[in-house]
C-alpha cells in the first residue's frame, strides 16, 4: 500500500486526521480554499505548520545562547540530515537536532491539542517520509506530498469548486510563514540578533553545499549553518508540481504572509 492508498484507507474507515499543512503550499493552493478542501475531505483540524517553525527557532535560538561557542549545522531538512549522514558522518554531532524540524514540532502541538487524531503532513518533501518513519516513528506522521494530496483529493473527487468562505487554520501563526524559503530559518528565528554575520553561512541547493560545509569544518568561526537541500529552499520541493519559476513562487510566500498578517497575526 503507498501513501495515497494509506491516506485514502484512513479516511474510509473514519480515522480521526489533522492535517498539518506546509509553508510553502502558497505555491501549489490558494488559501482559504486549501483549508476548505482539506476539511471537506474530512480532516478534523487544519494546522499551519509555520506554527511549528516558530518552536525550532526558539529552540535553535536558546541552544546558541546556552553555550557561547557551540556551533550548529540545521537539522529541519530532511533531505540534508540524510546527506549529512551518507557522506558526512563527522558532522553528525553538529547538527542541531535538539531543536525539532517544524514538521515535528508541529506533530506535538497536534498530539497536545487533538490527542484522538492521527497527524497527517502535507508538503513538498519525500525526505520527510524517512524522517517521520526513521526518525519519530512514535509520532506516527503519515507524510503526503502535495502530488499525493491531488491524488486523493482526485479520489473523492474533492475539487476547487467549493465555498471556501469562513474556511480557516485551527492554529496558524505569522512570523514564520517565509520559512520554506532559503535564509527562512536565520532571518525568522532572529538569529542575526544573537550571532554576527560573519558566524552565520546560509546555502541551498545539493550541488552548493559541500563547499560550505568544507568550510565549516576549516572556519571554527562559523557557528551555525542553515541549510536546504532543495535550491532556493523548500519552494523548489520535489513534491510540488508546478510551472512557476523561483522568482513567482517567492512572490507567491510573501504575498501570502502579506495578506494573512492581519487574519492572523
Ligand atoms: S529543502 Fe527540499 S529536501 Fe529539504 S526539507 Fe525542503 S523540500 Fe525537503
Amino acid at each position: 500500500m503507498n501513501d495515497i492508498e494509506r491516506c485514502i484507507a484512513l479516511f474510509e474507515s473514519k480515522a480521526p486526521l489533522v492535517a498539518l499543512l506546509a509553508p510553502s503550499f502558497p505555491v501549489c493552493y490558494s488559501y482559504p480554499l486549501i483549508v476548505a478542501r482539506l476539511k471537506k475531505l474530512g480532516f478534523k483540524a487544519v494546522i499551519e505548520v509555520s506554527a511549528g517553525a516558530v518552536k525550532t527557532n526558539e529552540q535553535v535560538a536558546a541552544l546558541l545562547k546556552k553555550n557561547p561557542t557551540a556551533r550548529y549545522i540545521s537539522s529541519p531538512c530532511a533531505g540534508f540530515v540524510r546527506m549529512v549522514r551518507k557522506s558526512y558522518p563527522q558532522l553528525v554531532p553538529f547538527l542541531a537536532f535538539a531543536a525539532d524540524s517544524p514538521m515535528i514540532a508541529t506533530a506535538r502541538i497536534a498530539k497536545e491539542k487533538y490527542p484522538d487524531c492521527q497527524p497527517v503532513f502535507i508538503g513538498p518533501c519525500f525526505a520527510k517520509k524517512l524522517e517521520g518513519l526513521e526518525d519519530y516513528p512514535d509520532l506516527n506522521i503519515l507524510v503526503l506530498t502535495y502530488k499525493e494530496l491531488d491524488a486523493v483529493f482526485g479520489h473523492f473527487k474533492v475539487g476547487e469548486n467549493i465555498d471556501a468562505s469562513g474556511a480557516t487554520f485551527d492554529i496558524a501563526t505569522a512570523s514564520t510563514r517565509i520559512y520554506p524559503m532559503d535564509g527562512g530559518l536565520t532571518i525568522t528565528s532572529g538569529l542575526k540578533g544573537i550571532l554576527k554575520d560573519e558566524e552565520i553561512r546560509i546555502v541551498s541547493g545539493y550541488k552548493n553545499i559541500p563547499a560550505v560545509l568544507e568550510e565549516f569544518q576549516r572556519n571554527p568561526k562559523i557557528r551555525f549553518v542553515d541549510v536546504l537541500f532543495c535550491e532556493g529552499g523548500c519552494i523548489n520541493g520535489p513534491g510540488i508540481i508546478s510551472t512557476l519559476s523561483l522568482d513567482e513562487r517567492k512572490r507567491r510566500i510573501a504575498d501570502y504572509q502579506k495578506s494573512m498578517d492581519a487574519e492572523h497575526p
